[in-house]
């Protein structure tokens, strides 16, 4: 699904695809259905099955709130692996911060042309290495947890049966 989460946007690119309809101004839209409020979202992921949501704008950064709002709402309806990428001409490092917390699960820079040859080296270099580094140290935190939770379980158990044993 396309989930197109505001038209507001900074930039003015001269090969902008987004429709007049719907550029520069603040309307969201789950495919080609107009979103007014959040259950909208919801019906349209289940009326075409879908398994991910393909977050754009207009830059989804300026409605950062609604966006994380979004991811939450989709991640809770249908579980947390129905996957959400996000398009952005932004660096934001808070606001990215944000939607990894929110559960977003990949994003892609829009990297803005005059800055083609020398990306890595502008403020798209370190804003895509914290993102990894963010959904690394998530992931780095949960696994950790499942192990400290399946030794305490593991921990119980050979309690029981030596108790068992011994008793
Ligand atoms: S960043 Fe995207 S939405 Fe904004 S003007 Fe450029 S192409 Fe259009």
């Amino acid at each position: 699904m396309v989930l197109f989460v505001t038209g507001l946007c900074s930039f003015h690119c001269f090969y902008c695809p987004v429709s007049d309809e719907k550029m520069y101004k603040d309307v969201v839209f789950a495919d080609e259905k107009r979103v007014t409020k959040d259950e909208d979202v919801l019906e349209e992921a289940r009326a075409i099955r879908a398994t991910g949501a393909g977050i754009t704008g207009g830059d989804p950064l300026d409605a950062v709130e609604r966006t994380c709002r979004y991811i939450r709402l989709l991640k809770a309806e249908f579980g947390a692996g129905f996957h959400t990428h996000l398009y952005t001409m932004s660096t934001d490092a808070a606001k990215i911060r944000q939607l990894a917390e929110a559960g977003l699960d990949e994003i892609r820079f829009h990297v803005p042309p005059g800055l083609w040859a020398r990306a890595a080296g502008s403020a798209f270099g370190p804003a895509g290495r914290d993102h990894v580094i963010t959904a690394r140290m998530d992931e780095l935190r949960a696994a950790r947890q499942w192990i400290e939770r399946q030794t305490a379980f593991w921990e119980r158990a050979m309690a029981r049966l030596k108790d068992d044993l011994e008793g």
